[in-house]
Protein backbone atom coordinates (compact mmCIF):
# COMPACT_ATOMS: atom_id res chain seq x y z
CA UNK A 1 0.00 0.00 0.00
CA UNK A 2 1.57 3.60 -0.87
CA UNK A 3 1.98 5.42 2.06
CA UNK A 4 0.41 8.86 -0.26
CA UNK A 5 -2.57 6.87 -0.27
CA UNK A 6 -5.63 8.14 1.90
CA UNK A 7 -7.31 4.94 3.34
CA UNK A 8 -10.87 4.76 5.15
CA UNK A 9 -11.07 1.31 6.96
CA UNK A 10 -14.01 -0.02 8.62
CA UNK A 11 -14.19 -2.77 11.40
CA UNK A 12 -17.25 -5.03 11.85
CA UNK A 13 -18.62 -6.09 15.71
CA UNK A 14 -16.38 -9.36 15.26
CA UNK A 15 -13.32 -7.61 15.15
CA UNK A 16 -14.07 -5.06 17.61
CA UNK A 17 -15.25 -8.46 19.89
CA UNK A 18 -12.43 -8.30 22.83
CA UNK A 19 -9.16 -6.89 23.32
CA UNK A 20 -7.62 -9.22 21.36
CA UNK A 21 -9.71 -8.52 18.19
CA UNK A 22 -9.00 -4.91 18.89
CA UNK A 23 -5.48 -5.47 19.07
CA UNK A 24 -5.64 -7.26 15.36
CA UNK A 25 -7.82 -4.57 13.99
CA UNK A 26 -5.33 -1.84 15.07
CA UNK A 27 -2.08 -4.01 13.58
CA UNK A 28 -4.36 -3.94 9.89
CA UNK A 29 -4.90 -0.18 10.76
CA UNK A 30 -0.84 0.16 11.06
CA UNK A 31 -0.30 -2.23 8.24
CA UNK A 32 -2.54 0.06 5.82
CA UNK A 33 -2.15 3.59 7.41
CA UNK A 34 -5.92 3.90 7.62
CA UNK A 35 -6.50 7.75 8.05
CA UNK A 36 -10.28 7.28 9.50
CA UNK A 37 -11.08 4.25 10.82
CA UNK A 38 -14.98 3.73 11.16
CA UNK A 39 -16.12 1.08 13.64
CA UNK A 40 -19.10 -1.44 14.89
CA UNK A 41 -20.64 -2.17 18.38
CA UNK A 42 -18.57 -5.01 19.59
CA UNK A 43 -20.30 -8.41 18.45
CA UNK A 44 -23.65 -8.81 19.77
CA UNK A 45 -24.03 -5.56 21.32
CA UNK A 46 -26.31 -3.65 19.05
CA UNK A 47 -28.95 -7.16 19.39
CA UNK A 48 -28.84 -6.86 23.37
CA UNK A 49 -29.18 -2.89 23.13
CA UNK A 50 -32.79 -3.74 21.10
CA UNK A 51 -33.24 -6.76 24.04
CA UNK A 52 -32.84 -4.17 26.29
CA UNK A 53 -35.40 -2.02 24.68
CA UNK A 54 -38.07 -5.31 24.66
CA UNK A 55 -37.65 -5.80 28.36
CA UNK A 56 -37.95 -1.98 29.27
CA UNK A 57 -41.48 -2.27 27.00
CA UNK A 58 -42.39 -5.31 29.20
CA UNK A 59 -41.29 -3.30 32.38
CA UNK A 60 -38.89 -5.57 32.92
CA UNK A 61 -36.85 -3.30 34.37
CA UNK A 62 -34.73 -5.08 37.26
CA UNK A 63 -33.72 -7.64 34.80
CA UNK A 64 -32.84 -4.98 32.25
CA UNK A 65 -31.13 -3.43 34.97
CA UNK A 66 -28.74 -7.08 35.60
CA UNK A 67 -28.21 -6.89 31.77
CA UNK A 68 -26.93 -3.48 31.29
CA UNK A 69 -24.89 -3.73 34.47
CA UNK A 70 -23.47 -7.22 32.09
CA UNK A 71 -22.77 -4.80 29.23
CA UNK A 72 -21.15 -2.42 31.48
CA UNK A 73 -18.79 -4.78 32.85
CA UNK A 74 -17.75 -6.21 29.62
CA UNK A 75 -17.05 -3.08 28.54
CA UNK A 76 -14.74 -2.47 31.19
CA UNK A 77 -13.01 -5.17 30.97
CA UNK A 78 -12.03 -4.93 27.51
CA UNK A 79 -10.87 -1.53 28.25
CA UNK A 80 -9.16 -2.79 31.73
CA UNK A 81 -7.38 -5.22 29.11
CA UNK A 82 -6.11 -2.77 26.95
CA UNK A 83 -4.82 -0.57 30.19
CA UNK A 84 -7.18 1.94 28.78
CA UNK A 85 -6.63 5.97 29.99
CA UNK A 86 -8.87 7.31 33.04
CA UNK A 87 -10.99 9.25 30.32
CA UNK A 88 -12.07 5.90 28.54
CA UNK A 89 -13.16 4.57 32.00
CA UNK A 90 -14.99 7.98 32.26
CA UNK A 91 -16.60 7.98 28.67
CA UNK A 92 -17.85 4.30 29.20
CA UNK A 93 -19.29 4.68 32.54
CA UNK A 94 -21.17 7.88 31.14
CA UNK A 95 -22.03 5.76 28.03
CA UNK A 96 -23.85 2.95 30.20
CA UNK A 97 -25.27 5.58 32.63
CA UNK A 98 -27.40 6.98 29.74
CA UNK A 99 -28.05 3.86 28.42
CA UNK A 100 -29.43 2.95 32.20
CA UNK A 101 -31.43 6.62 31.78
CA UNK A 102 -32.89 5.58 28.39
CA UNK A 103 -34.12 2.38 29.41
CA UNK A 104 -35.73 3.67 32.84
CA UNK A 105 -37.65 5.62 30.99
CA UNK A 106 -38.54 3.12 28.36
CA UNK A 107 -39.57 0.58 30.92
CA UNK A 108 -41.68 3.71 32.54
CA UNK A 109 -43.36 4.67 29.03
CA UNK A 110 -44.00 1.03 28.48
CA UNK A 111 -42.88 2.14 24.86
CA UNK A 112 -40.20 3.22 22.81
CA UNK A 113 -40.12 5.79 19.66
CA UNK A 114 -37.99 5.34 16.75
CA UNK A 115 -36.20 8.57 18.10
CA UNK A 116 -35.59 6.96 21.02
CA UNK A 117 -34.98 3.49 19.60
CA UNK A 118 -31.56 5.37 17.87
CA UNK A 119 -30.64 6.77 20.90
CA UNK A 120 -30.00 3.43 22.44
CA UNK A 121 -28.31 1.86 19.40
CA UNK A 122 -26.46 4.28 19.03
CA UNK A 123 -24.62 3.73 22.77
CA UNK A 124 -22.91 0.37 20.74
CA UNK A 125 -20.88 2.15 18.36
CA UNK A 126 -20.28 4.81 20.74
CA UNK A 127 -18.99 2.29 23.22
CA UNK A 128 -16.44 0.30 20.77
CA UNK A 129 -15.03 3.43 19.29
CA UNK A 130 -14.42 4.77 22.45
CA UNK A 131 -12.04 1.80 23.88
CA UNK A 132 -10.72 0.88 20.35
CA UNK A 133 -9.22 4.60 20.39
CA UNK A 134 -6.60 3.49 22.95
CA UNK A 135 -6.08 -0.21 21.11
CA UNK A 136 -4.74 1.74 18.69
CA UNK A 137 -2.88 4.50 20.45
CA UNK A 138 -1.21 1.42 21.84
CA UNK A 139 -0.03 -0.26 18.24
CA UNK A 140 0.94 3.18 16.47
CA UNK A 141 2.76 6.00 18.27
CA UNK A 142 3.76 7.50 15.34
CA UNK A 143 0.02 8.98 14.99
CA UNK A 144 -1.76 11.11 16.76
CA UNK A 145 -4.94 9.10 17.84
CA UNK A 146 -8.37 11.03 17.46
CA UNK A 147 -11.95 9.85 18.79
CA UNK A 148 -14.10 11.94 16.06
CA UNK A 149 -18.13 11.77 17.05
CA UNK A 150 -19.67 10.51 13.45
CA UNK A 151 -22.53 12.47 14.19
CA UNK A 152 -20.44 16.02 13.70
CA UNK A 153 -20.22 14.91 9.98
CA UNK A 154 -22.92 12.38 8.81
CA UNK A 155 -25.99 14.27 8.40
CA UNK A 156 -28.61 12.83 7.90
CA UNK A 157 -32.79 13.45 7.29
CA UNK A 158 -35.26 12.50 10.95
CA UNK A 159 -36.41 8.61 9.39
CA UNK A 160 -35.39 7.49 12.65
CA UNK A 161 -33.98 3.82 12.48
CA UNK A 162 -33.40 3.67 8.27
CA UNK A 163 -32.16 7.31 8.36
CA UNK A 164 -31.29 8.58 4.53
CA UNK A 165 -27.47 10.91 4.48
CA UNK A 166 -27.29 14.42 3.31
CA UNK A 167 -23.75 13.46 1.07
CA UNK A 168 -23.41 17.21 0.48
CA UNK A 169 -23.78 18.64 4.06
CA UNK A 170 -21.58 15.75 4.68
CA UNK A 171 -18.72 16.69 2.83
CA UNK A 172 -19.21 20.43 3.43
CA UNK A 173 -19.00 19.43 7.19
CA UNK A 174 -15.81 17.15 6.95
CA UNK A 175 -14.18 19.87 4.70
CA UNK A 176 -14.78 22.03 7.76
CA UNK A 177 -14.41 19.81 10.91
CA UNK A 178 -10.98 17.57 9.37
CA UNK A 179 -9.81 19.81 6.71
CA UNK A 180 -7.36 18.02 4.16
CA UNK A 181 -6.51 14.87 5.88
CA UNK A 182 -3.26 13.39 5.28
CA UNK A 183 -1.79 9.72 5.35
CA UNK A 184 0.71 10.79 7.92
CA UNK A 185 -1.35 12.93 9.70
CA UNK A 186 -3.77 12.33 12.77
CA UNK A 187 -6.43 9.60 12.30
CA UNK A 188 -9.45 9.28 13.21
CA UNK A 189 -11.58 6.99 14.73
CA UNK A 190 -15.71 7.12 14.45
CA UNK A 191 -18.52 5.21 14.72
CA UNK A 192 -19.91 3.43 12.05
CA UNK A 193 -24.27 3.27 11.61
CA UNK A 194 -24.66 6.57 13.58
CA UNK A 195 -25.83 9.93 12.29
CA UNK A 196 -27.61 12.93 13.30
CA UNK A 197 -30.21 14.93 11.89
CA UNK A 198 -30.10 19.02 11.50
CA UNK A 199 -31.85 19.00 15.25
CA UNK A 200 -29.33 17.43 16.51
CA UNK A 201 -31.32 14.13 17.15
CA UNK A 202 -29.57 10.63 16.72
CA UNK A 203 -29.81 8.62 13.62
CA UNK A 204 -28.91 5.27 12.48
CA UNK A 205 -29.00 3.70 9.45
CA UNK A 206 -30.35 0.53 9.44
CA UNK A 207 -29.05 -3.17 10.98
CA UNK A 208 -25.48 -3.49 9.40
CA UNK A 209 -25.17 0.41 8.47
CA UNK A 210 -21.60 0.63 9.83
CA UNK A 211 -20.60 -0.51 6.31
CA UNK A 212 -22.26 2.26 4.79
CA UNK A 213 -20.98 4.81 7.27
CA UNK A 214 -17.27 3.78 5.53
CA UNK A 215 -17.88 4.05 2.35
CA UNK A 216 -19.78 7.39 3.13
CA UNK A 217 -16.90 9.06 4.85
CA UNK A 218 -14.33 7.37 2.32
CA UNK A 219 -16.66 10.28 -0.44
CA UNK A 220 -16.58 12.86 1.86
CA UNK A 221 -12.84 12.84 3.04
CA UNK A 222 -11.80 12.17 -0.58
CA UNK A 223 -9.89 8.68 0.38
CA UNK A 224 -8.27 6.72 -2.26
CA UNK A 225 -9.60 3.47 -1.01
CA UNK A 226 -12.16 2.03 1.17
CA UNK A 227 -12.02 -1.20 2.97
CA UNK A 228 -14.12 -3.41 4.75
CA UNK A 229 -12.35 -5.84 7.64
CA UNK A 230 -14.80 -8.44 8.46
CA UNK A 231 -14.62 -12.19 9.84
CA UNK A 232 -14.50 -13.58 6.10
CA UNK A 233 -11.74 -13.42 3.59
CA UNK A 234 -13.38 -11.34 1.21
CA UNK A 235 -16.87 -11.71 -0.75
CA UNK A 236 -17.54 -15.61 -1.64
CA UNK A 237 -20.03 -16.93 -4.17
CA UNK A 238 -22.38 -17.41 -1.74
CA UNK A 239 -22.61 -17.33 2.34
CA UNK A 240 -20.36 -19.97 3.77
CA UNK A 241 -22.07 -20.58 6.49
CA UNK A 242 -24.78 -21.97 3.91
CA UNK A 243 -23.07 -24.04 1.52
CA UNK A 244 -19.38 -25.02 2.58
CA UNK A 245 -18.14 -25.26 -1.05
CA UNK A 246 -18.62 -21.60 -1.48
CA UNK A 247 -15.82 -19.84 -3.35
CA UNK A 248 -13.86 -17.21 -2.98
CA UNK A 249 -14.34 -14.03 -5.62
CA UNK A 250 -11.06 -12.17 -5.78
CA UNK A 251 -12.34 -8.97 -8.10
CA UNK A 252 -16.08 -8.39 -8.97
CA UNK A 253 -17.84 -5.21 -10.17
CA UNK A 254 -19.68 -2.52 -8.52
CA UNK A 255 -22.94 -3.90 -10.35
CA UNK A 256 -22.39 -7.20 -9.83
CA UNK A 257 -21.19 -6.43 -5.90
CA UNK A 258 -24.42 -3.75 -5.22
CA UNK A 259 -27.29 -7.02 -6.51
CA UNK A 260 -25.60 -9.34 -3.73
CA UNK A 261 -25.48 -7.12 -0.90
CA UNK A 262 -29.39 -5.51 -2.07
CA UNK A 263 -30.09 -9.87 -2.06
CA UNK A 264 -29.43 -10.75 1.04
CA UNK A 265 -24.99 -11.47 0.71
CA UNK A 266 -25.00 -9.98 4.45
CA UNK A 267 -21.10 -9.38 4.20
CA UNK A 268 -22.12 -5.88 2.34
CA UNK A 269 -24.38 -3.35 3.59
CA UNK A 270 -26.97 -2.82 0.58
CA UNK A 271 -25.99 0.57 0.29
CA UNK A 272 -22.40 0.49 0.85
CA UNK A 273 -21.31 0.63 -2.68
CA UNK A 274 -23.34 3.76 -4.02
CA UNK A 275 -21.47 6.44 -2.73
CA UNK A 276 -17.51 4.22 -3.45
CA UNK A 277 -18.97 3.84 -6.98
CA UNK A 278 -20.37 7.31 -7.25
CA UNK A 279 -16.74 8.35 -6.29
CA UNK A 280 -14.59 6.12 -8.08
CA UNK A 281 -12.94 4.55 -4.91
CA UNK A 282 -12.30 0.88 -5.37
CA UNK A 283 -13.62 -1.10 -1.90
CA UNK A 284 -11.95 -3.74 -0.22
CA UNK A 285 -13.33 -6.96 1.83
CA UNK A 286 -11.08 -8.55 3.78
CA UNK A 287 -10.74 -10.69 7.07
CA UNK A 288 -9.03 -8.82 10.38
CA UNK A 289 -7.97 -12.45 11.57
CA UNK A 290 -6.13 -12.41 7.66
CA UNK A 291 -4.59 -9.35 7.10
CA UNK A 292 -1.96 -10.32 4.85
CA UNK A 293 -5.02 -12.32 2.68
CA UNK A 294 -6.09 -12.05 -0.96
CA UNK A 295 -9.69 -10.56 0.26
CA UNK A 296 -11.69 -9.29 -2.40
CA UNK A 297 -11.07 -6.02 -4.25
CA UNK A 298 -15.04 -4.27 -5.41
CA UNK A 299 -13.83 -2.00 -8.63
CA UNK A 300 -15.81 -0.06 -11.43
CA UNK A 301 -14.31 -2.56 -14.01
CA UNK A 302 -12.85 -6.21 -13.94
CA UNK A 303 -11.54 -8.21 -16.30
CA UNK A 304 -13.50 -11.33 -15.76
CA UNK A 305 -17.16 -11.47 -16.39
CA UNK A 306 -18.74 -14.57 -15.40
CA UNK A 307 -22.09 -15.65 -16.58
CA UNK A 308 -23.13 -16.43 -13.02
CA UNK A 309 -20.89 -15.32 -10.28
CA UNK A 310 -22.87 -15.98 -7.24
CA UNK A 311 -25.84 -16.78 -5.33
CA UNK A 312 -27.43 -14.93 -2.89
CA UNK A 313 -30.00 -15.59 -0.26
CA UNK A 314 -32.88 -13.18 1.30
CA UNK A 315 -34.62 -14.98 4.27
CA UNK A 316 -37.71 -14.19 5.86
CA UNK A 317 -39.62 -12.74 3.03
CA UNK A 318 -43.48 -12.45 2.45
CA UNK A 319 -45.16 -12.63 -1.21
CA UNK A 320 -47.69 -9.99 -1.17
CA UNK A 321 -50.52 -10.61 -3.73
CA UNK A 322 -53.11 -7.97 -4.70
CA UNK A 323 -55.97 -8.61 -6.84
CA UNK A 324 -59.23 -7.45 -8.65
CA UNK A 325 -61.24 -7.44 -11.66
CA UNK A 326 -60.92 -3.88 -11.70
CA UNK A 327 -57.13 -4.28 -13.01
CA UNK A 328 -58.79 -5.92 -16.34
CA UNK A 329 -57.95 -3.69 -19.47
CA UNK A 330 -56.99 -0.86 -16.57
CA UNK A 331 -54.58 1.74 -16.61
CA UNK A 332 -53.02 3.24 -13.54
CA UNK A 333 -53.37 0.28 -11.32
CA UNK A 334 -49.48 -0.38 -10.23
CA UNK A 335 -49.24 3.50 -10.40
CA UNK A 336 -51.62 3.01 -7.51
CA UNK A 337 -50.13 0.32 -5.92
CA UNK A 338 -46.70 2.31 -6.12
CA UNK A 339 -47.61 5.22 -4.45
CA UNK A 340 -48.63 3.20 -1.23
CA UNK A 341 -44.97 1.73 -1.59
CA UNK A 342 -43.93 5.29 -1.41
CA UNK A 343 -45.87 6.65 0.63
CA UNK A 344 -44.96 3.83 3.62
CA UNK A 345 -41.28 4.51 2.43
CA UNK A 346 -41.26 0.67 1.22
CA UNK A 347 -38.83 -1.04 -1.60
CA UNK A 348 -40.14 -3.83 -3.58
CA UNK A 349 -37.31 -6.85 -4.10
CA UNK A 350 -38.99 -8.97 -6.72
CA UNK A 351 -42.84 -8.36 -8.55
CA UNK A 352 -44.81 -10.32 -11.19
CA UNK A 353 -48.36 -9.13 -12.38
CA UNK A 354 -51.06 -11.28 -14.59
CA UNK A 355 -54.31 -10.26 -15.77
CA UNK A 356 -55.96 -9.68 -12.23
CA UNK A 357 -53.31 -9.59 -9.70
CA UNK A 358 -49.87 -8.65 -8.73
CA UNK A 359 -47.48 -9.87 -6.81
CA UNK A 360 -44.34 -8.75 -4.86
CA UNK A 361 -42.03 -9.85 -2.15
CA UNK A 362 -41.41 -7.80 1.07
CA UNK A 363 -39.07 -8.39 4.18
CA UNK A 364 -41.83 -10.06 6.41
CA UNK A 365 -41.15 -7.18 8.88
CA UNK A 366 -42.67 -4.55 6.38
CA UNK A 367 -45.71 -7.43 5.45
CA UNK A 368 -46.43 -6.70 9.36
CA UNK A 369 -47.05 -3.35 8.87
CA UNK A 370 -51.22 -3.39 9.23
CA UNK A 371 -51.27 0.37 7.85
CA UNK A 372 -49.69 -0.81 4.40
CA UNK A 373 -51.59 -3.43 4.34
CA UNK A 374 -54.75 -1.74 5.46
CA UNK A 375 -53.85 0.92 2.34
CA UNK A 376 -53.31 -2.05 -0.48
CA UNK A 377 -56.28 -3.63 0.98
CA UNK A 378 -58.39 -0.50 -0.72
CA UNK A 379 -57.15 -1.20 -4.17
CA UNK A 380 -58.38 -5.35 -4.11
CA UNK A 381 -58.09 -8.85 -1.86
CA UNK A 382 -54.88 -8.79 -0.45
CA UNK A 383 -53.04 -11.87 0.67
CA UNK A 384 -50.08 -12.45 2.56
CA UNK A 385 -48.05 -15.25 2.69
CA UNK A 386 -44.94 -15.88 4.71
CA UNK A 387 -42.02 -17.81 5.20
CA UNK A 388 -40.05 -17.43 1.87
CA UNK A 389 -36.64 -17.02 0.78
CA UNK A 390 -35.60 -14.89 -2.23
CA UNK A 391 -32.60 -16.64 -4.21
CA UNK A 392 -30.80 -14.37 -6.43
CA UNK A 393 -28.68 -16.00 -9.46
CA UNK A 394 -25.90 -12.97 -9.70
CA UNK A 395 -23.68 -12.59 -13.00
CA UNK A 396 -23.57 -10.99 -16.21
CA UNK A 397 -25.45 -11.27 -19.53
CA UNK A 398 -28.33 -13.29 -17.07
CA UNK A 399 -31.05 -12.17 -19.14
CA UNK A 400 -29.19 -12.88 -22.56
CA UNK A 401 -28.38 -16.31 -22.22
CA UNK A 402 -30.01 -19.22 -24.16
CA UNK A 403 -30.24 -22.33 -22.16
CA UNK A 404 -29.67 -20.83 -18.57
CA UNK A 405 -33.20 -20.85 -17.35
CA UNK A 406 -33.15 -24.44 -18.66
CA UNK A 407 -30.60 -25.26 -16.23
CA UNK A 408 -31.82 -23.49 -13.60
CA UNK A 409 -35.62 -25.54 -13.94
CA UNK A 410 -33.63 -28.41 -14.08
CA UNK A 411 -31.45 -28.18 -10.80
CA UNK A 412 -34.41 -27.05 -9.15
CA UNK A 413 -36.65 -30.23 -10.21
CA UNK A 414 -37.83 -30.71 -6.77
CA UNK A 415 -38.51 -27.59 -5.39
CA UNK A 416 -41.18 -25.35 -6.06
CA UNK A 417 -40.13 -22.24 -7.50
CA UNK A 418 -43.64 -19.91 -6.26
CA UNK A 419 -42.50 -16.86 -8.00
CA UNK A 420 -39.49 -15.81 -10.44
CA UNK A 421 -38.20 -12.56 -11.91
CA UNK A 422 -36.08 -12.60 -15.04
CA UNK A 423 -35.36 -10.26 -17.76
CA UNK A 424 -35.68 -6.68 -15.87
CA UNK A 425 -31.68 -7.12 -14.72
CA UNK A 426 -28.46 -8.08 -17.21
CA UNK A 427 -27.00 -9.21 -13.59
CA UNK A 428 -29.99 -10.69 -11.54
CA UNK A 429 -32.65 -13.53 -11.91
CA UNK A 430 -34.81 -14.24 -8.48
CA UNK A 431 -37.52 -16.48 -7.79
CA UNK A 432 -38.61 -17.04 -4.28
CA UNK A 433 -38.89 -20.59 -2.54
CA UNK A 434 -40.29 -21.97 0.68
CA UNK A 435 -37.50 -21.24 3.58
CA UNK A 436 -36.95 -24.25 4.04
CA UNK A 437 -36.46 -25.60 0.57
CA UNK A 438 -33.59 -22.36 0.70
CA UNK A 439 -30.85 -24.32 1.43
CA UNK A 440 -31.08 -27.56 -0.55
CA UNK A 441 -31.76 -25.01 -3.14
CA UNK A 442 -28.60 -22.50 -2.81
CA UNK A 443 -26.15 -25.73 -2.71
CA UNK A 444 -27.75 -27.66 -5.84
CA UNK A 445 -27.43 -24.03 -7.60
CA UNK A 446 -23.94 -23.76 -6.54
CA UNK A 447 -22.76 -27.39 -7.60
CA UNK A 448 -24.90 -26.73 -11.10
CA UNK A 449 -23.23 -22.91 -11.93
CA UNK A 450 -20.43 -22.74 -9.76
CA UNK A 451 -18.64 -25.50 -9.71
CA UNK A 452 -19.43 -27.56 -13.49
CA UNK A 453 -16.85 -25.72 -15.74
P1 LIG B 1 -19.45 -7.55 10.15
O1 LIG B 1 -19.91 -7.64 11.56
O2 LIG B 1 -17.96 -7.58 9.99
O3 LIG B 1 -20.10 -6.44 9.38
P2 LIG B 1 -21.30 -9.44 8.97
O4 LIG B 1 -21.69 -10.60 9.83
O5 LIG B 1 -22.25 -8.32 8.78
O6 LIG B 1 -19.88 -8.93 9.49
O7 LIG B 1 -20.89 -9.98 7.51
C1 LIG B 1 -19.97 -11.04 7.37
C2 LIG B 1 -20.72 -12.35 7.17
O8 LIG B 1 -21.45 -12.28 5.96
C3 LIG B 1 -19.84 -13.56 6.99
O9 LIG B 1 -19.48 -14.12 8.23
C4 LIG B 1 -20.72 -14.49 6.14
O10 LIG B 1 -21.32 -15.50 6.89
C5 LIG B 1 -21.82 -13.60 5.60
N1 LIG B 1 -21.96 -13.69 4.14
C6 LIG B 1 -23.14 -13.78 3.49
N2 LIG B 1 -22.96 -13.88 2.16
C7 LIG B 1 -21.63 -13.87 1.95
C8 LIG B 1 -20.81 -13.94 0.79
N3 LIG B 1 -21.34 -14.06 -0.43
N4 LIG B 1 -19.48 -13.87 0.96
C9 LIG B 1 -18.92 -13.77 2.18
N5 LIG B 1 -19.64 -13.70 3.32
C10 LIG B 1 -20.98 -13.75 3.22
N1 LIG C 1 -23.90 -2.41 15.00
C1 LIG C 1 -24.86 -2.26 13.91
C2 LIG C 1 -25.57 -3.58 13.67
O1 LIG C 1 -25.26 -4.57 14.31
C3 LIG C 1 -24.25 -1.73 12.65
C4 LIG C 1 -23.15 -2.60 12.03
O2 LIG C 1 -22.51 -3.38 12.74
O3 LIG C 1 -22.92 -2.45 10.83
O4 LIG C 1 -26.47 -3.62 12.88
MG1 LIG D 1 -22.06 -6.23 8.56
Amino acid sequence: MSTSQLVVSKFGGTSMADAQAMLSAAKVCKLKNSSVIVVSATAGTTNQLLELIDSGIKGEWSHALIEIGRMRERHLGIAKELKADAQTFERVEALCQELETLIHGVSLLRECSLKARDRVQSIGERLSSAIFTQAMAQTDESREVKLLDAREILRTDDQFTRAVPNFEEMKRLAREKLGQLSPSGALYITQGFIGRTEDGETTTLGRGGSDYSASLFAEAVGASVCEIWTDVDGIASTDPRLCPRARPIREISFQEAAEMAVFGAKVLHPTTLTPARRAGIPVFVGSTFDPQGPGTWVRNECKDRPLVRALALKKAQALVTISTPKMLNAYGFLASIFSIFADHKVAVDAITTSEISVSMTLDETVADNRHLIRDLSALGEVKVERGFSLISLIGNNINHTAGLAHSLFEVMEKINIRMICQGASVHNCCFLVASTDAELAINNLHGRFLEQK
